[in-house]
């Protein structure tokens, strides 16, 4: 079976998914769209009330200003695959419980392992835990990690700028980063032709369903505000 065959099979399994108790609020699951050959990966947090309506990520403003973010980075949705670490919503859009986010981690693990991106940009703090399990978002926004031998970029969700302004800019900056991951697959450039600064090539891992475990990144101090989610 092709890899976009059983990433199909992934949208057909989610949208009737009933491992956990949020299908019972969900309309329609989101499991996730994209190609199946793609260098960047962005997970968010959770299907939002338009996302649940239409069965679609990223589809409300937050997702017109997603839209706004790929353009500075030389990409469209078409590039790129977008889904949530959790693919139905959460009744008033509240944080996923960790239940919840067990429930649901097989989907994504899999669709991580068949779609072996170049990068994986994390969108939010709730995505960012998932690889990156310390650290201030406010600190780390726009960096690279090594996960496993996964580069891992964490970002603020799109959203956050829709509440604070300020941060526009400062995603527009970060998303513009990208572009130094895009062409590596289709040059079949090596990864150890763009190390990041300081850091040794590393090879990348062979293809597997197992999650990929945090690291520690920066000593942890939450701010109350930085607790909120989309931060
Ligand atoms: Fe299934 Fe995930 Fe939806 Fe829970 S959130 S019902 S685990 S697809």
């Amino acid at each position: 079976m092709s890899a976009a065959q059983r990433l199909q099979e992934i949208r057909n399994e989610v949208s009737t998914c009933q491992r956990c108790p949020l299908a019972k609020g969900r309309l329609n699951a989101v499991p996730g769209e994209g190609p199946a050959q793609v260098e960047i990966m962005f997970i968010g947090e959770a299907p939002g009330f338009h996302e649940n309506k239409q069965g679609k990520p990223f589809v409300g403003q937050a997702g017109q200003f997603l839209d706004e973010l790929l353009k500075a980075a030389g990409l469209d949705r078409s590039q790129v695959y977008i889904t949530n670490v959790v693919k139905c919503r959460p009744p008033n859009n509240r944080d996923p419980l960790p239940e919840e986010l067990a429930a649901c981690q097989t989907f994504l693990d899999e669709q991580i392992s068949l779609l072996q991106p170049t990068v994986i940009v994390t969108l939010g703090r709730i995505s960012m835990v998932k690889f990156v399990d310390a650290g201030r978002i406010s600190a780390i926004h726009g960096k690279t990690h090594k996960v496993n031998g996964q580069k891992v970029v964490t970002m603020y969700h799109p959203a956050a700028a829709l509440h604070q302004p300020a941060l526009r800019q400062t995603l527009l900056e970060d998303f513009a980063r990208l572009k130094k991951f895009i062409g590596i697959k289709a040059v079949g450039a090596p990864e150890s032709s763009l190390p990041e600064p300081g850091q040794e090539p590393e090879p990348k891992p062979s293809p597997s369903v197992e999650p990929l475990t945090p690291i520690h990144a920066e000593p942890e101090d939450s701010t109350p505000s930085e607790q909120l989610s989309l931060f």
